[in-house]
């Protein structure tokens, strides 16, 4: 039954780990290899049963395969699950583990953090192997060169609603103040954007209230404010059925992962006449900075690439409009027109 639901998934490969001594219970899921090593962070997480763990990497690397391919990097989609309680305090030997497995796999994996685990946990892996990003004497901190794409992508989300890139003058929400909104409020107040912002941290929002001039709001307002551009930089799942009806903006584009919370919120937004940047296109950023440790660019490097996320997001709306299907559509057959062009590539070679 696995072999089925890897096969109907597109998965190459679905590793299970075990490691007597520490303990360890580790899937490592490749699922396309096509533009390069599968990269991915590693999830540890107290799934209720190893059936969800299973799910939840095959789900995550093919989102992987996806995001790399948009992003224009030559790399493809792999996650890896830990099972277990990722508070513990006994690491080393639980991520060594991994690192000895993730080598195990000769690069065609690489890892990197994710939800529960840290620049330390890479640190241990990288002890065993050199197919990890993020870790402690490498990484630096990605978020600016998030800001910065995502940054592009809401440019590009105004070139196509208002026919100009320009953001004098226009109202922008920003949800979420932490390290990816603090830089990215810096870059709308510069090219003469509003902003009504809001965060849970009452310190995040003074500063930027000091500094770029914002206004604040309470948690709940941020989704009914009358503005331009509504730009979630919290948590996933906001545009849903509660929040999708109080919205008064022309575009949804922001740094949050899965911000819909359904495929169907997608189709919702279209249907109200909202352009939706997809999330993945938006924010890739985060993997833009990955790839640029593995490679070697510098930062400023890395920010061209992102600069790319603008012609990115573009083509996904044109791809939405020649299809007739929704934007958060149009960017996994954006994706795909990638990959199926090397796969040609590779057959006639
Ligand atoms: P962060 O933890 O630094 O910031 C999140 C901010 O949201 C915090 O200031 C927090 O106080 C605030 N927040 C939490 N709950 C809130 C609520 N209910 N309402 C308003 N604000 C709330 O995270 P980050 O690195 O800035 O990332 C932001 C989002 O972008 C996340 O969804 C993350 O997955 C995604 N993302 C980040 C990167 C990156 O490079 N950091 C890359 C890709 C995607």
């Amino acid at each position: 039954q696995h072999f089925e639901v890897i096969a109907e998934m597109g998965h190459e490969q679905v590793v299970f780990c075990h490691d007597k001594a520490s303990g360890y219970r580790g899937i490592i899921a490749i699922h396309d290899t096509t533009l390069g090593p599968a990269l991915g962070g590693t999830r540890f997480w107290n799934y209720a049963t190893d059936e969800d763990a299973f799910i939840d990497a095959l789900r995550l690397s093919r989102g992987m395969t996806y995001k790399n391919a948009v992003a224009g990097l030559n790399l493809g989609g792999g996650k890896a699950v830990i099972i277990g309680d990722n508070k513990t305090p006994h690491r080393e030997m639980l991520f060594r583990a991994h690192g000895r497995f993730c080598d195990s796999l000769g690069g065609r994996y690489v890892t990197a953090e994710d939800v529960g685990t840290t620049v330390e946990d890479m640190d241990f892996v990288h002890m065993e192997t050199t197919h990890v990003a993020g870790i402690g004497s490498k990484s630096g901190d990605p978020s600016s060169v998030t800001a910065h794409g995502v940054f592009r992508a809401i440019e590009a989300s105004a070139h196509a609603r208002w026919g100009s890139n320009s953001l004098e003058g226009r109202t922008i929400a920003l949800q979420g103040l932490g390290h990816v909104g603090t830089h990215l409020a810096k870059e709308l107040h510069a090219a003469g954007a509003q902003l009504v912002v809001t965060d849970i941290d009452a310190g995040r929002i003074a500063h930027v209230v000091d500094t770029c001039g914002a206004r604040a709001v309470a948690l709940n307002e941020i989704y009914g404010v009358k503005a331009d551009i509504f730009t979630p930089c919290a948590l996933g799942g906001v545009i849903n059925d509660d929040t999708i009806p109080q919205l008064q903006v022309e575009i949804v584009a922001g740094a949050a992962n899965n911000q819909l919370l359904e495929d169907r919120h997608g189709d919702e937004l279209e249907r109200r006449g909202i352009l939706y940047a997809p999330d993945y296109v938006a924010n890739a950023g985060g993997v833009i900075n990955v790839y640029s440790e593995l490679t070697g660019w510098s930062r400023d490097r890395a920010l061209r690439k992102a600069d790319e996320i603008y012609e990115t997001v573009l083509s996904v709306f044109r791809m939405a409009k020649s299809t007739g299907i929704p934007t958060y559509q149009a960017a996994d057959r954006v994706a795909e027109q990638r990959i199926n062009a090397v796969r040609g590539m590779i057959r006639t070679w």
